[in-house]
Order: structure tokens, then sequence, then C-alpha cells
């Protein structure tokens, strides 16, 4: 999965490829996905929801340039994998789920592997994002709103990335950083994720 899929694309983060490397990614899909579990694609993991493309994981994990010891804000838990890479790459991360079944099932996996003392999930709308934890090195979203939520910007340390898709037909992979005098914005790939559902869509 990890020369043909994602280093052969362009990700050289050694701290990246090294967590797509040991990070069990079988373990965080449904039993019946197993068997598909390390494909070039995202899979269901029940409640209408997916656990993203492996290579879009390693290329968001990658764009938020993620070092030990930072603090990390993961919007869209859903299977807990997401978050266990960015553990695996030194942070500590704070991660909300609007669906709690799913917040749920990403604890419990997130415990028996080891990770419950480096990642926290919590359910919840993750538009306001978690402001006790604030501000954040990074924050990567893994569920598209139609425009940017303004308080997640506001939770950027100075240096910090935002990594989120946008849009609603078509969407973006942006990556804002916060500046000392205001937010950079690049466009990265045209992306498809699962709309982000909450205040994001009222
Ligand atoms: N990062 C996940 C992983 O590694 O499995 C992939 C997540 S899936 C593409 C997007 C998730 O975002 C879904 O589980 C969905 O329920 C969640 N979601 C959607 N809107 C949300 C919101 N407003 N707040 C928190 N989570 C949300």
């Amino acid at each position: 999965m990890v020369s043909t899929q994602i280093e052969a694309r362009g990700v050289a983060d050694a701290r990246v490829l090294r967590a797509m490397r040991e990070v069990p990614r079988d373990r965080f899909v449904p039993e019946a996905q197993r068997a598909y579990a390390y494909e070039d694609r995202p899979l269901s993991i029940g409640h209408g929801q997916t656990i993203s493309q492996p290579y879009i994981v390693a290329r968001m994990s990658e764009l938020a340039r993620v070092k030990p010891g930072d603090v990390v804000l993961e919007v869209g838990t859903g299977s807990g994998y997401q978050a266990a890479v960015l553990a695996h790459m030194g942070a500590k991360v704070f991660s909300i789920e609007i669906i709690e079944p799913l917040a749920d099932r990403a604890k419990a996996i997130l415990s028996e592997l080891g990770y419950a003392e480096r990642v926290r999930v919590r359910h919840g709308d993750g538009y306001a994002g978690w402001p006790e934890h604030a501000p954040f090195d990074a924050i990567v979203v893994t569920a598209a709103p139609p425009k940017i939520p303004e308080p997640l910007k506001q939770q950027l340390k100075v240096g910090g990335r935002l990594v989120i898709p946008v849009g609603k037909h078509f969407q973006s992979l942006l990556t804002v950083t916060r500046t000392k005098d205001g937010f950079r914005e690049e466009s990265v790939i045209p992306v498809r994720f699962v709309p982000m559902t909450g205040k994001a869509q009222e």
C-alpha cells in the first residue's frame, strides 16, 4: 500500500510513511471489509460514512506538517484511523465525531491499539472546534463543509495549518496557514469527501 499507492504519488515525509506502514488499517474497518483494507479506495464504516482512501490520509497528514509534541484537532473521527496516524507521528490528538456510535467504536479500537493516551475522542459537532484545547498546531478536517468554518481558523496557532476539503458538488482540498497578519489559503487537489453535517449545513 505504502510504496505503490502513497510513495509513488509523491508523499515523501518519513514520519507519514512510517505511520502508514505501522498503523494497522485493517483494525479500523468493519470485519466484512477487512480483506480490502489495504486497497486504494475509501471503504464503508457504516452509518453512511467511510474511512478515507489511504493516499488521502497520507497526503493530509503530510500537508498538516505534524511534528512530535504538536497538538492537533481532527474533525470527523470516523473509524479513528486518521487520528491514529497523526498520533503515530507524535501528535496529541483531539478528535470530534458527530455520529455517536462511530465515536464510541473509534474510542474502543484506539484504546485496544494503545492510543488512548494520545487521542481523545468526543461525540459532537466539530464545526465549533474544541476551544478548551485550542490553539492547535494543525487541524485536519475529514468531512466537507460548503465554506471554511471560521471557529476552526480562529483555533489555529500562528504558523499552524488547517487542512480541509471545501465545497458542495466540487470540492477542493485546501490548506489555510495562520500568519502573523492573517491567513494564507492554498488549493491543493480536487477531492470527494462526505459532507460536513450539523451547523455547517445551516
Ligand atoms: N477520519 C476518518 C477516518 O480516518 O476514518 C474518516 C472520516 S469520514 C470521511 C468523515 C466523518 O466526519 C464521518 O464519520 C462523519 O460522521 C463525520 N462528520 C461529518 N460532519 C461532522 C461534524 N460536523 N462534526 C464532526 N464529525 C462530522
